[in-house]
Parts: structure tokens; C-alpha cells; sequence
């Protein structure tokens, strides 16, 4: 079962096959699905627009629940017991709070593996990359989940105008990170402009709200924060 989450009747959720089956409804209630489908008259579907890739314990997608309560949220994490812990924390705090929190939700998953499984092209607004596991030794740096191959994917799952978020508080792997985002063809680097209107990045330069994010500000540690565009054009794997 390295890939399956645990659903609300007992059984367990596949990796999906294909964007087509996944099961939204395996996260979010259905009746909010319904009602989201009905506010966004015209799309057949409630889809996943935001996703957290290696959310850690969620603290992001707590921050971001009630900023888009009409967005779809979801935090990617490889580590089983994390990723239910975040499945967990949103149904405790979807009880805790009725009504709220009901567009969050947590999946287990390799993200550098399977991204394509579960988005069709474009379906994402955002996508966050925070503080990821920096594979420090030359030798591991392929293990990086911002690498050149992997920006074609992300470039598929983001529509146009989709924003990419990165932020660290390692340097070199800020540096890193630039450095292949600004190499590439379906990405550009937000404008000051666009960065000082985007709620997220106010929310990340104020002081990350991720667990990661806030241990770095308990330590008075720098961070660095790269955010891209996805312009216009296809991607090539
Ligand atoms: N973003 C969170 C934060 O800021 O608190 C967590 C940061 S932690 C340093 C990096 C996370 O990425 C870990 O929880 C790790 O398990 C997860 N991770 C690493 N590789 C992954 C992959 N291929 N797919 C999904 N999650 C991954």
C-alpha cells in the first residue's frame, strides 16, 4: 500500500490511474463539492487547484483554508504517518470549526513520481514548494524536487498564469532552485510588482507558516523565497 490513503468507509484509495480517478470526494464531503460546483457555474467538476508539495504537518494549508475557501487545497507528503496526521488535523479541525475548513485536505504520496496522476493539464493555480529536503552532497542533488525534468511536469499541471512558490532556508539550495526556474522556458520570475500584490508571498515573507517554516523563525534563520510565472507554451518531458 505504499501509495493508498485510507478513506472514511475503511478501505483504502489507489493511486490513481489517471487525474480522471481520483476521488475527490475521498477528501473533501461531497456536499461541499456540490456546492462549490454550483458556485463555479459552468465547470462540471470540483478540481484540486492549490497543492502543498511535501507539506510536512500542514501548517500551510491551514494558513490557506479560509484565505480561498472556494479553492481546493491539497498537501502532497511521502512520509505515511505525516501525511494521515494532515488528513487528520483538517477533519479535527473541520468538526472543531462547521463549516470551515472544509477545502483542505492531505495525501500520501511521491510527488517527484506521480504528480501527473492525479492533475490534467493546467488544472493548478498554485503550486508551493517550501523548505524542501535539500539533499546537501553533489551526489544526492538529482534527489531534489526542483530539477529540470520535473519543471516540465510542473509546468503541465500549472495553467497559464499559475504561480510556482519556493522558498528555503538553505542558500545554495535557493540559488539552486533559481537557477533552473530561471532557465526555464515555461516559467518566469514574479515581477515586484506581482509579488507585492500576491497574498502568498505576503503570507510567506511575514514568516512561513509551515512547521519547517517556523522553526527556521524561532532560530532568527534566513530564508530565501523565488516565485515564478507559467507563461505561455507547451510542455516538453
Ligand atoms: N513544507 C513543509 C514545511 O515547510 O514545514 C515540510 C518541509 S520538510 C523539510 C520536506 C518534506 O517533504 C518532508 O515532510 C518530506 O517527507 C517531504 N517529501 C520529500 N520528498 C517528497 C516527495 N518525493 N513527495 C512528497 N513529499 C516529499
Amino acid at each position: 500500500r505504499a501509495h493508498c490513503n485510507p478513506l472514511s468507509n475503511g478501505k483504502w484509495e489507489d493511486l490513481p490511474t489517471a487525474p480522471d480517478s481520483f476521488r475527490e470526494d475521498a477528501h473533501f464531503e461531497s456536499a461541499f463539492l456540490d456546492k462549490l460546483r454550483m458556485e463555479k457555474k459552468g465547470e462540471k467538476e470540483a478540481k484540486i487547484t492549490f497543492a502543498d508539495i511535501g507539506c510536512g504537518f500542514g501548517g500551510l494549508l491551514v494558513r490557506l483554508s479560509p484565505l480561498f475557501p472556494k479553492e481546493l487545497i491539497i498537501g502532497m507528503e511521502i512520509r505515511a504517518q505525516v501525511s494521515e496526521y494532515v488528513r487528520e488535523r483538517a477533519l479535527a479541525l473541520r468538526k472543531e470549526h462547521p463549516g470551515e475548513y472544509q477545502n483542505i485536505s492531505g495525501l500520501r504520496t511521491n510527488s517527484m513520481k506521480f504528480l501527473p496522476n492525479y492533475f490534467q493539464r493546467g488544472q493548478l493555480k498554485k503550486l508551493f514548494f517550501l523548505f524542501p529536503d535539500p539533499h546537501f552532497k553533489r551526489s544526492k542533488r538529482r534527489r531534489r524536487i526542483i530539477q529540470t525534468a520535473l519543471i516540465a511536469e510542473y509546468a503541465f499541471c500549472l495553467r497559464e498564469g499559475g504561480i510556482l512558490y519556493t522558498q528555503t532556508d538553505v542558500e545554495d539550495v535557493g540559488d539552486w532552485m533559481k537557477e533552473k526556474l530561471d532557465m526555464h522556458p515555461l516559467f518566469r520570475p514574479m515581477t515586484e510588482e506581482e509579488l507585492n500584490s500576491d497574498v502568498c508571498v505576503e503570507l510567506l515573507r511575514r514568516g512561513t507558516p509551515t512547521e519547517e517554516g517556523q522553526k527556521v523563525k524561532r532560530n532568527s534563520g534566513s530564508t530565501w523565497l523565488h516565485c515564478y510565472v507559467r507563461v505561455h507554451g507547451n510542455p516538453r518531458y
